[in-house]
């Protein structure tokens, strides 16, 4: 049509910067990573982003690296990929094939969730750990259950 706007910012480009404002509802200070499930009719069915569970007081639990586990955040806290699945409402079966977009490539605990929940495709932002063994493990798994993963970039 006449006048229709054609600059428009692509799907895949939109359900990651809604991963990225996700991010920033993040209280870690060294690590915030959101991620946002759509589905191939392209609507957003969750999103999550690294934090504390909802019924646990992020200011009366640490937010920094300890030997003690009693006293490290990574106790505490759920990853964005995990918490887009478990804040989904509707039906699991809708996950089924679904793809997930997420500011940094997910860890092997997430990638195994991923895989568990039925998610087809992961769309990523960064892969700051890319070759540590973590990451290996994690593409290994989602290798073998033929989930696919490819990177975008959004500009500033
Ligand atoms: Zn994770």
């Amino acid at each position: 049509m006449p006048g229709k706007r054609t600059d428009v910012i692509s799907w895949d480009e939109f359900f990651m910067r809604v991963a990225m404002a996700a991010a920033m509802r993040s209280k870690d200070p060294n690590t915030q990573v959101g991620a946002c499930i759509a589905d191939a009719n392209h609507r957003i069915l969750s999103v999550g982003y690294n934090g504390t569970p909802s019924a646990l007081n992020d200011d009366e639990f640490p937010w920094e690296t300890a030997d003690d586990p009693l006293l490290d955040k990574h106790s505490y806290v759920i990853h964005a990929e995990a918490n887009a699945i478990l804040n989904y409402r509707g039906s699991n079966k809708d996950l089924q094939g679904a793809t997930v977009y997420v500011t940094l490539f997910p860890c092997h605990e997430c990638a195994k969730t991923l895989v568990q929940a039925g998610i087809g495709e992961v769309v990523y932002l960064g892969d700051k750990y890319e070759g540590t063994q973590d990451n290996l493990i994690s593409k290994r798994i989602l290798d073998t259950c033929g989930v696919t993963y490819r990177q975008v970039t959004v500009a500033d």
